[in-house]
């Protein structure tokens, strides 16, 4: 553990942040709190807190003593003085003499004690910084430090480790009852560098920014010594596989198994993010991982992230797919009885009414594949993986010095049902195609582009396709996120494999192909070439049946239906003079579609097209635009809003059919028309 004090950044920010009217001591609070927040191993996803206190003026000019203390949904690397909100301090010292103080009278009291009622919400171990009596208070899950606090003889070690130097304070849970437990603890012993507190974490403390910041990097370097000069070496491994699995041949086997109906929503997913590193995959392929890894976690606020352990799946090996995927099934389900039964037990404890959060597992323990998190966008599976990691770090050296040994079930059980805890969860918004993965060719053009756009706005995760990988990529910039940009050809099967390969790996799935690349070519068709015609079959036949057959591979690996969402066109039902080598591949592409709908219907699968027609576009640009509409006599509006309505039909319109289909659970082997109106072109 590096300390990473600079005197001249510090400098330098306190000036930065003067010209803004922030005072030192913030500044000083940000610049610590941004070093403690960029070491994973330190702080992650809200595992840490600080603050500092100092003076401010309210509104009508009163001057106050305040705590600036971290507030909730800020992260500390990239914290701004914002993020630290500050709470007038003699209304929180006022609280110690409290016998009792429920949670929400505590979220109230640190609310209507903000300075600035805009503020966001104090951390729920604003009282514990509170009570404290140094300027700068610092606090992390160190995994280092949760190593040692893991283990049956939590205290001893400690006392071995760091003297007297440390206070230690016995597991409480966070909020009032921990926040005087500590300062009680503290208030014996004033001298203490700071607190260690039981299977939880570490506190440090004094009257500068860079002392209370070198202290906790001191603790943190001792117990890190500890681990490395009297661990053993851990986790024997299991027999290896020489060529062991592929990620992307278990990802959606795992996927279709944890999407489950809960709650009246019968279209649950779930994204992965998997990962392998030499520590996780020491940690997995260990002969004894249902033992250490399935004791608890590593500290308590891991659970409303990583639920109270992990799914741990057998090993899977090449050839024994089938039977692994009973196995995966198998494993998900013993998982859900497994949390229904915690649930219960738990709960019966108090007489608190609860209701059961869903029992999903978020994070999965594969040997020889590695580590998967589980959410329902990307984002959130990222956050997992990154919290599955710090869980492997602290086992691992917990296990490297004695026995991994945490919190009780119990407490972890309160913890994840604690209405503070829950609510740090309550920005996570879920959207019509959350958890869905779709994958669009020909994403880059206007059509593909609007659609990349709308599916992107309804919550899925989006994979553009696109012969121009530069423009691909461009378009997954704007959507920003985690959107996929693949630059291939849909008539090179390489292309292809490698297109569906890769989604697999980031997204761990799919739901659904809006098969859209297309292009087409004119010409007489008693004159036409027979290499055009057929080169246009490749693009506007062969391709589609080639992204079809791919999706439908992983549908059924998945089980867990899908969607097929093929752009015909009106030349698939009303041809138009010069286009016959693109009117009937269209139109067999269109009997395609229904075929589908036919055949994968029993799996869930929907096949629908959408009959799109007049678009601006790469096929119709404004050149052609000009020329057609000059050619017929008309002004280009009148060209382009030639329909029964009488308006321009555009990509969007086009993109929103793709999204109805993609939420029509009952509707396939559907045609919908997008072009404004043409009696020509209605199907009959
Ligand atoms: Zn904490």
């Amino acid at each position: 553990m590096q300390n990473l004090w600079s005197e001249t950044r510090a400098i330098e920010l306190v000036e930065t942040y003067a010209g803004r009217g922030v005072t030192e001591d913030v500044a000083l609070r940000v610049y610590t709190t941004r070093l403690l927040g960029s070491v994973p191993s330190l702080v992650r996803h809200g595992g840490g807190n600080t603050s500092v206190k100092t003076v401010m003026t309210d509104i009508v000019g009163d001057q106050w003593d305040v705590l600036c203390v971290k507030g909730s949904g800020w992260d500390m690397a990239v914290i701004e003085p914002a993020g630290l909100p500050a709470v007038k301090l003699p209304p929180l010292l006022k609280a110690r003499k409290l016998s009792k103080l429920s949670d929400e009278e505590m979220v109230a009291l640190q609310r209507s004690s903000l300075i600035d009622p805009a503020s966001p919400n104090p951390s729920v171990e604003t009282l514990l910084h509170a009570f404290l009596p140094h300027k700068f208070v610092d606090h992390t899950h160190s995994t280092a430090i949760l190593s040692l606090v893991d283990q049956e003889n939590s205290e001893e070690i400690c006392a071995k480790v760091f003297g007297n130097s440390l206070g230690f304070v016995p597991y409480v849970k966070p909020g009032f009852d921990l926040a005087k437990a500590a300062a009680v603890i503290f208030e014996a012993r004033p001298d203490v560098e700071g607190l260690i507190l039981d299977k939880h974490g570490i506190f440090t403390f004094a009257e500068t920014a860079a002392l209370s910041y070198g202290r906790m990097i001191d603790a943190v370097r001792r117990a890190e010594s500890h681990i490395s000069e009297t661990g053993r070496t851990v986790f024997p491994a299991r027999a290896f596989s020489s060529n062991p699995v592929k990620a992307e041949y278990i990802l959606p086997t795992l996927r279709g198994a944890v999407s489950r109906p809960f709650n009246g929503n019968e279209n649950i997913r779930f994204i992965s993010s998997c990962r392998q590193s030499p520590e996780i995959m020491n940690f997995v392929n260990g002969r004894e991982l249902t033992s250490y890894a399935s004791r608890g976690v590593s500290t308590p606020d891991l659970v409303i992230r990583m639920k109270n352990r992990p799914l741990i799946l057998p090993a899977p090996g090449y050839g024994e797919l089938r039977k692994f995927s009973d196995c995966v099934k198998d494993a998900v389900s013993s998982y859900i009885t497994d949390y229904e039964h915690y649930f219960g037990r738990c709960n019966a404890f108090d007489d608190i009414e609860r209701k059961q959060l869903d029992p999903l597992p978020r994070l999965v323990l594969v040997p020889e594949v590695g580590i998967v998190g589980l959410g329902q966008s990307k984002r959130d599976a990222e956050i997992c993986a990154d919290i599955g990691e710090i869980f492997i770090e602290a086992v691992t050296g917990a296990e490297m010095i004695g026995t991994f040994a945490p919190l009780s079930e119990e407490e972890i059980f309160k913890l994840e049902y604690w209405s503070l805890e829950q609510a740090k969860l309550k920005s996570q918004s879920f959207k019509p195609l959350s958890g869905n993965v779709v994958l669009i060719t020909g994403g880059a053009g206007a059509i593909g582009r609007a659609t990349s756009r709308r599916f992107a706005e309804e919550g899925a995760e989006v994979v553009i396709f696109d012969l121009d990988e530069k423009k691909a990529q461009e378009v997954a910039h704007e959507l920003g996120n985690y959107a996929l940009a693949i630059g291939g050809d849909v008539t090179k099967v390489e292309d292809v494999d490698r297109a569906f390969i890769s989604t697999i790996r980031e997204f761990g799935g799919l739901d659904i192909v809006v098969s859209n690349a297309g292009a087409a070519c004119q010409g007489e068709i008693g004159e036409l070439e027979d290499r055009e015609l057929r080169k246009s079959f490749e693009l506007n036949f062969f391709a589609h049946q080639s992204i079809a057959q791919h999706a439908v591979e992983i549908f059924k690996q998945q089980g867990i239906g899908g969607a097929l969402l093929f752009n015909t066109s009106k030349q698939a039902i009303n041809p138009g003079p010069g286009l016959g080598a693109y009117g009937a591949p269209k139109a067999a592409t269109l009997f395609l579609c229904r075929q589908y709908a036919l055949e994968y219907g029993h799996i869930g699968v929907r096949a629908n097209a959408v009959n799109a027609d007049r678009i601006r576009s790469g096929l119709l640009t404004d050149e052609m635009i000009a020329s057609r509409a000059k050619a017929r006599k008309v002004t280009e509006r009148e060209y382009m809003s030639g329909n029964l309505l009488g308006r321009e039909v555009t990509a969007d319109d086009v993109a929103q059919a793709f999204i109805n289909h993609a939420l029509a659970l009952s509707t396939t082997g559907d045609v919908t028309t997008v072009d404004g109106g043409n009696i020509a072109a209605v199907l009959r």
